[in-house]
């Protein structure tokens, strides 16, 4: 069968390889049918994330139809179309039964996560070898363990590009309002116009916040964004002060909730210094920073844009004057899932709205290639395994 493969840094090729089998009882094999290219690809794209191997399996958002089924998998059968869900739970540890899925300590810790987290963190699909090294579904078949946990059974009647962002960005969005607790009445603020950020905006508003702004530097984004959220305001970054601008359109008592859905690309940690120096346009401290300073007094911050490492010079006394909070995390997707499938479906969420490109599994590299470069309006690319 075909499947995406890392091959190195920008190098992206699709190639043959064995079909998965069943290895644990409670295993289901999907026959893919859409599967999504994430910001957090473009981590391993860029090379920015260690423990990659040449030949890597990528794709951690992707749905399906159950083609096989181990023995002790309960409520699921032949046939059923499933959103599987980037982070995989074991269901029974410590941290799966607090609903903190993300932080699974049963489906495959490593040495090399524990010497940079201190801890264990989760298996995510085709997600480096520091989150298990499972193969990923960008593929025309993908294994899912623990699959009653981790696949979620999609109606009847709602097309794979409806559902298909319930794998990680949906919840990943609302989790970011959960972190930093939006509620009725907030003026929140939102670092980043990718596909993430922008359905944080669309989630803000679902809350009923009074103001939401999305703040970037590619104008066509938050055009993209406003387009399909009137009520939105925005600030471009490359022409405007974020601080300033903020206050002058806010007030200032304001942002109540700050939220970060840009991540390590830009990071200029230990990590990443040495080879990337080149490539950091931002310190990303200096945009958590940034977060610190705009935000009002006692106001939260939700951190989801995905992090590395460790981060310097990190505004820890204005962060402590301030009375902040901040909370932070890879999404516990199933805790939110059952919910937003009803909003999706009830039509009150429309997580489409940002899916821009639909193209077949054999063009992966162009997928990539044109997410990452943000042309010709790219905002979330899905790729079709069959087509
Ligand atoms: P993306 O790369 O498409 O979007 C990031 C956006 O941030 C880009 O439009 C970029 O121009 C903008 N940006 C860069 N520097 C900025 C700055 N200083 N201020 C404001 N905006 C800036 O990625 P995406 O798919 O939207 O994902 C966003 C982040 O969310 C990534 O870091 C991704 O890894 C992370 N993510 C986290 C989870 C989770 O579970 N926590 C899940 C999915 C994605
Ligand atoms: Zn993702």
């Amino acid at each position: 069968h075909l499947a995406t493969s890392w091959q190195g840094k920008q190098n992206i090729k699709v190639i043959e390889v064995p079909k998965p089998t069943i290895t644990e009882d409670e295993d289901v094999i999907l026959k893919v049918t859409s599967t999504a290219i994430c910001g957090s690809d473009l981590h391993l794209y860029l090379n920015f994330m260690p423990g990659m191997k040449a030949g890597d399996i990528l794709g951690h958002e992707f749905m399906g139809v159950v083609e096989e089924v181990g023995p002790k998998v309960k409520g699921l059968k032949r046939g059923d179309r499933v959103v599987s869900s980037f982070e995989m739970g074991c269901g029974r540890c410590f941290y799966c039964n607090h609903q903190l899925y993300s932080g699974c300590a049963g489906t495959n810790p490593s040495e090399m996560q524990a010497s940079l987290y201190g801890q264990q963190t989760a298996g995510f699909h085709g997600y480096s070898h520091l989150t298990g090294g499972y193969p990923g579904g960008q593929a025309q078949y993908a294994r899912v363990p623990y699959a009653d946990l981790n696949c979620l059974k999609v109606p009847e009647g709602m097309p794979d590009r409806k559902v298909v962002l319930l794998s990680d960005i949906l919840p990943t969005a609302w989790h970011a309002t959960e972190l930093g607790g939006v509620s009725k009445g907030d003026r929140v603020a939102i670092w980043g116009a990718g596909p993430v950020g922008t359905l944080a905006a669309h989630c803000a508003l679902f809350k009923g916040a009074a103001r939401v702004v999305l703040i970037d530097n590619q104008a066509d984004r938050l055009q993209f964004a406003k387009d399909r959220m009137p009520k939105l305001e925005t600030i471009n970054f490359s022409s405007q002060k974020v601080p300033d601008a903020l206050k002058e359109m806010l007030g200032p008592d304001a942002p109540d909730v700050c939220i970060e859905a840009v991540g390590f690309h830009y990071m200029n940690s230990w990590l990443h210094k040495v080879e990337n120096a080149l490539l950091l346009e931002t310190d990303t401290s200096e945009i958590l920073n940034e977060l610190i300073y705009c935000c009002r007094k006692g106001g939260r911050i939700g951190v989801v844009g995905v992090y590395s490492g460790f981060c310097n010079h990190y505004n820890i006394g204005a962060f402590m004057e301030k009375g902040l909070t901040m909370a932070a995390g890879q999404t516990p997707v199933q805790k939110y899932w059952h919910d937003l499938l009803k909003h999706v479906k009830d039509g009150s969420l429309t997580p489409d709205m940002v899916i821009t490109h639909e193209m077949p599994l054999t063009k992966a590299a162009e997928g990539y290639k044109m997410f990452n470069d943000k042309v010709d309006g790219c905002m979330k690319v899905v790729l079709k395994p069959w087509d």
